[in-house]
């Protein structure tokens, strides 16, 4: 019954191989030799299957974890260098005709007022993040074919990409919308997108169906089967994710890195990204009515297993986590996080962080010059780089850049002339200084000479007030 190469949901994705996949994880979870053999194949980078990674999970012998805590951190430097991506998230509209129990926006839900930003309204939100100082976005949506059609999302991404205030741009728009047709996501292709993201929420078809118990979204294998039909309408960067809190998330992971190899056998290809929310408090949604929450310790034990995983594939973290918590991933292995979010329709352009329409409360809430700094504080460099996409570098181009090893001199220098943007046009006082001192120190991190001395030149001609280099 299990096949990655099918097309069907339920043979990609087969809840018989799961179990015997949980099974042969816990028979195995105190085989040292096995364990050990599965460190060293992803030591090699090659990569682990879902019954591996599984293994590796269940195991509970705290050298070993410390050993994959420590892979994980190298695999992380190897191929993501001190690089962090950032990004901030729009909402455009709460209208939501699904019944997701856990999800604030779902139709029964009487007491937020429901909200849809108008043209004007998108172009407000996005000159503030740019005066922020982002340049890629997530646009996010309830699914209303009423009220949100394609043809409103469409419009909104040609509105935000229109939008050129002061030095701001909005570079890259990633798009986390309902699953829909081939058809709509070869529009959301013309339309110039980013990564098309869809969390399935739970690769368990029974809870999948019982947390989504109305509309559209009810569909198991349509939701499942969502990314295929991205790929066949020309989309090939999609983002993965499960909702941790809603199973148990033994299954969850190994459904999804059976849904990453599914991705690789049918398409050539894995995920460009995975995300890693967990379920927070909104309005009507109590975390505490789901019993499948996860302590920070086993969150932190799934990004560095997904790390050592699938090692050519980004891993996105949100403000759904605390300071400290995302600290901790960070070093584990995620390569992409967003700054001064706002999870309510319309929040930006609000002095004051509205809550009524909120999807969910905001751990982290600090600026987006606070989070550069915190992360430059700790030897990271925040990139607001866009360049991949934009110079066709997507798919399977852009995993051969990163296995080729020679992304250090491209993505390197790129984040620190985005960042040396950032700092010219945004920063606070404080946070520029420490930004000029780490670009300074890091330019050395530039392994060809020829590369290092153009990016040295277009920095120069940053200060003198250019803008937009990218190798
Ligand atoms: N409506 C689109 C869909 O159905 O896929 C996607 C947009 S939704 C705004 C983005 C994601 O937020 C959902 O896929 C879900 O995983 C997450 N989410 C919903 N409720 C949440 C909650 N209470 N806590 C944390 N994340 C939540």
């Amino acid at each position: 019954m299990y096949n990655p190469k099918s097309l069907k949901a339920e043979e990609f994705i087969s809840h018989e191989e799961i179990l015997a996949t949980l099974a042969y994880a816990e028979e195995n979870k105190d085989n040292l030799p096995l364990i050990d053999s599965i460190i060293a194949k992803a030591r090699e980078c090659k990569g682990l299957s879902h019954r591996e990674a599984s293994v590796l999970l269940a195991c509970e012998n705290e050298e070993k974890i410390k050993e994959l805590y420590d892979l994980a951190e190298e695999l992380k430097k190897r191929f993501y260098g001190n690089r962090i991506v950032m990004f901030a998230p729009l909402y455009l509209s709460n209208y939501c005709v699904n019944g997701c129990t856990y999800c604030p926006y779902h139709a029964v839900n009487k007491h937020i007022p429901r909200k849809k930003l108008t043209q004007e309204e998108v172009r407000n939100e996005v000159i503030a993040l740019q005066d922020m100082g982002h340049k890629r976005l997530a646009i996010e949506a309830g699914e209303d074919p009423v009220n949100n059609p394609i043809e409103y999302i469409l419009e909104c991404i040609d509105t935000i990409y229109s939008i050129k205030h002061k030095n701001g741009a909005i570079r890259r728009v990633n798009v986390n919308i309902a699953a829909t047709t081939v058809e709509n996501y070869r529009k959301l292709k013309e339309a110039g997108i980013g990564t098309y993201i869809l969390f399935q929420e739970t690769y368990h078809k029974e809870s999948y169906e019982k947390l989504h118990p109305t509309g559209p979204k009810h569909n198991y294998a349509y939701h499942t089967e969502a990314m295929d039909r991205a790929m066949e309408g020309g989309i090939d960067d999609v983002g993965l994710g499960v909702l941790f809190g809603l199973d148990l998330y033994k299954y969850e992971f190994a459904g999804l890195l059976m849904h990453a190899e599914h991705l690789e056998a049918v398409h050539g290809v894995g995920p460009h990204t995975i995300s890693v929310p967990r379920l927070k408090r909104a309005d009507d949604i109590n975390p505490d009515d789901f019993d499948n929450g996860i302590s920070d310790d086993i969150f932190a034990k799934i990004c560095a297993l997904i790390r050592v995983a699938v090692p050519y594939t980004g891993m996105i973290i949100s403000t759904r986590e605390s300071q400290a918590v995302r600290e901790k991933v960070i070093r584990l292995g995620v390569s992409q996080i967003s700054g001064g979010s706002r999870t309510s329709v319309g929040g930006y352009q609000e002095e004051i962080r509205p809550t009524d329409t909120e999807q969910f409360d905001v751990s982290d809430q600090r600026t987006l010059d606070e989070v550069v700094r915190w992360l430059m504080e700790m030897g990271y460099i925040p990139s607001f780089c866009t360049a991949c996409y934009r110079e066709g570098r997507t798919g399977d181009r852009f995993m051969s850049l990163c296995k080729s090893g020679q992304i250090q001199n491209c993505c390197h220098p790129n984040a620190l002339m985005t960042l040396k943007e950032y700092l010219m046009d945004y920063a606070s006082e404080e946070t520029r200084k420490i930004g000029e001192a780490l670009i300074e120190a890091e330019l050395d991190n530039i392994p060809k000479e020829k590369v290092r001395e153009i990016c040295k030149d277009h920095l120069a001609k940053i200060e003198e007030g250019i803008r937009d280099f990218r190798f």
